[in-house]
């Protein structure tokens, strides 16, 4: 009965919207959190995993040898590589694709790379329009570290403080 009572006089008396104008008036006047995506954007890690590439060594050779140590610790299945003797001896791919669709973005693959060829880079704006675009393929992932080579190589090093 009591409760009731208490009720009816707060129903009355428009407490929930008191309660509710409170807390408005706590965050009205304090420090703006919001960020106004796609004009402003939060800061990132350097271990931030986006879009794949494939990375060069300065004289433009390819670091990938085609161990394939990457499409097997890949728990997505999302990395496909055929390789080939070139005629120099050395071992390369001729084909490399991931499956965006499969991927899972664990950074597996950049972690068990011997050699620093595929890594996640920050970009995370991408879209794709047509079936099959998902599948990137090995031109599409050496772009990608061709365009971003700077900012992975500084992130690299500045993730190599901490190993
Ligand atoms: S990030 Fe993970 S799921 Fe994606 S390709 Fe690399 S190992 Fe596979
Ligand atoms: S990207 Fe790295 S782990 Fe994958 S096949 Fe090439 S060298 Fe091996």
């Amino acid at each position: 009965m009591k409760q009731r009572v208490a009720g009816f006089f707060k129903s009355f008396l428009l407490w929930e919207l008191l309660k509710g104008l409170r807390l408005t008036g706590r965050y009205l006047f304090s420090r703006k959190i919001t960020v106004r995506y796609p004009d402003e954007k939060t800061p990132q890690s350097p271990r931030f995993r986006g879009l794949h590439a494939l990375r060069r060594y300065p004289n433009g050779e390819e670091r990938c040898i085609a161990c394939k140590l990457c499409e097997a610790v890949c728990p997505a299945l999302a990395i496909t590589i055929d390789s080939e003797e070139r005629d120099d001896g050395t071992r390369r791919t001729t084909r490399y694709d991931i499956d965006l669709f499969k991927c899972i973005y664990c950074g597996f693959c950049e972690e068990a790379c011997p050699v620093d060829s595929i890594v996640e880079t920050r970009v995370f704006e991408y879209h794709f329009e047509k079936r099959g675009e998902q599948i990137m393929h090995k031109e599409d992932l050496l772009a990608i570290g061709d365009k971003y080579e700077e900012q992975i190589a500084a992130d690299r090093e500045a993730d190599s403080q901490y190993r």
